[in-house]
């Protein structure tokens, strides 16, 4: 096999130039999902290239952006999953952008813009990984799909359904695509699990409306009716108060936390770089990478209420609204979570208070013993030159569940990017030392499945 990676390696090297050209064009049209603004444009182009590919390609709407979905390679049974989203993240404060968000350019190693990592890069160094391997190999041996989703910087509000739709069209093995970031050290990593959520808000109603405070001697405060709710929510500890919160949360395995205790680690650098005096005792202690992966959340994201402008202004507030998000764990469930929380306020007498809710989503993990995750494991090692970081879960939510709880696939993210990228933010860049290990990664991936499937007539691999 070293040979071939070899081989995969000197060629990526060779059109790295050009692999960079093609994706500048498809950082250069805007993708913006929240606005909409260049999305189904954006479609059209990345379709164009998959069909320069061979890729046969199809764009299909739906209630919101559309679906990119491209397949390629014989039906022999066994299916590598490509998932990948072209929409981007508004580019504002365009003020603070050294280059255009979407006039790419290159400095230092990177190449700068909106979606270079977050998702157009790492999305499309798959594509150019399989032009790599048809270019040395030929042909694929099965069949790879590629599923590009429009919507998930806004939440994937389409995707599941899409999937749940089309579930022969979707179906697959095995699930391997690249998002977020590898290890702050420049190591590359493995993200096996994503966190669910459930999002919701709160509105406490005291009075018809605003009133002066010296009416507070006398009348019920909505800024205090809502801070009095939130304390009972969770403990200083990290702990969350919820009656059966963490009944459904699945222990960690002892590989989990043996791969979790292997995550380099400095708890010094990670205070300091949020400014941070301590870190949360939550359940079991302050290991920062164990509470990512294993630790729900019960955060409240924010509270408004009252005056808060400039000087002073003597009010008694009417109303107070806050919004809490609920990041879940495996075997946590959005609706099994709501229903608790309910409770939890009728118990302590705010059964009176509004509460709104958005659709929610599950958590997903597929376990580090997966054989498909072996298999990833050792064609990074080969490809990067170093063993990968592994992670069963991260703090992150997203629609990975759509694989491991709909498709029934294990799902392995492989990420590309820097921890340093960017994204959601100005001035965002994807390393391009990232990207050829990615292209490289996603050719050599194609390889070895291709041997691990028994596929391979050259009698190679
Ligand atoms: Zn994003």
């Amino acid at each position: 096999m070293s040979q071939e990676i070899d081989a995969i390696k000197k060629s990526v090297r060779r059109n790295k130039g050009r692999y960079i050209q093609e994706l500048g064009e498809l950082v250069r049209q805007p993708s913006v999902s929240t606005t909409g603004e260049g999305v189904s444009r954006c479609a059209e182009l990345l379709a164009s290239y998959m069909r320069a590919l061979g890729i046969s390609t199809h764009i299909y709407p739906t209630a919101g952006h559309p679906v990119v979905f491209g397949e390629t390679g014989p039906d022999v049974g066994k299916t590598l999953l490509v998932y990948g989203h072209y929409d981007v993240q508004p580019p504002d404060p365009l003020d603070e952008w050294q280059s255009p968000p979407f006039e790419p350019q290159i400095r230092n190693g990177k190449l700068y813009g909106r979606g270079t990592s977050d998702n157009k890069g790492q999305l499309f160094a798959h594509l150019k990984g399989l032009e790599v391997y048809k270019e040395l190999f030929g042909e694929p041996p099965f069949k790879i799909k590629y599923i590009f989703e429009g919507e998930e910087e806004i939440g994937s509000p389409h995707f599941e359904p899409f999937v749940v739709e089309h579930k022969e069209l979707c179906e697959g093995s095995v699930a391997i695509f690249s998002d977020s970031h590898y290890h702050e050290s420049g190591r590359p990593a493995l993200i096996l699990g994503l966190k669910g959520m459930l999002y919701l808000e709160l509105t406490v109603r005291e009075l018809a409306a605003d009133c002066h405070s010296m009416k507070a001697a006398a009348l019920p405060s909505a800024a205090w009716r809502l801070v009095t709710l939130l304390s009972t929510l969770k403990g200083e500890d990290g702990v969350v108060k919820i009656e059966g919160f963490y009944d459904r949360v699945r222990p960690p395995l002892p590989e989990e936390i043996e791969a979790v205790e292997s995550i380099p680690y400095d708890p010094e650098a990670i205070l300091k770089a949020h400014g941070a005096k301590k870190l949360l005792v939550n359940r079991s202690g302050t290991n920062y990478y164990h509470n990512m992966a294993f630790e729900p959340t019960c955060n409240i994201a924010g509270i408004v209420s009252g005056y808060t402008g400039k000087g002073s202004k003597t009010v008694l507030p009417a109303e107070a609204r806050a919004k809490i998000d609920i990041r879940l764990v495996p075997d946590q469930t959005p609706g099994d979570i709501l229903e608790k929380f309910l409770d939890h306020l009728k118990k302590h007498g705010f059964d009176d208070v509004e509460v709104r809710h958005e659709q929610g989503f599950l958590p997903s993990r597929t376990p580090v013993t997966d054989p498909y995750v072996t298999l990833t494991r050792a064609v990074i090692t080969e490809v990067w030159g170093q063993e990968p970081v592994i992670h069963p879960g991260i703090g992150g939510a997203g629609p990975n569940y759509v694989f491991t709880d709909r498709l029934r696939v294990p799902c392995i993210v492989v990420p590309f990017a820097a921890a340093d990228q960017a994204n959601h933010a100005p001035n965002e860049s994807l390393d391009l030392r990232g990207f050829e290990m990615g292209v490289a990664t996603s050719a050599a991936v194609i390889r070895k499945l291709g041997a691990y499937w028994g596929l391979l007539s050259d009698g190679q691999g």
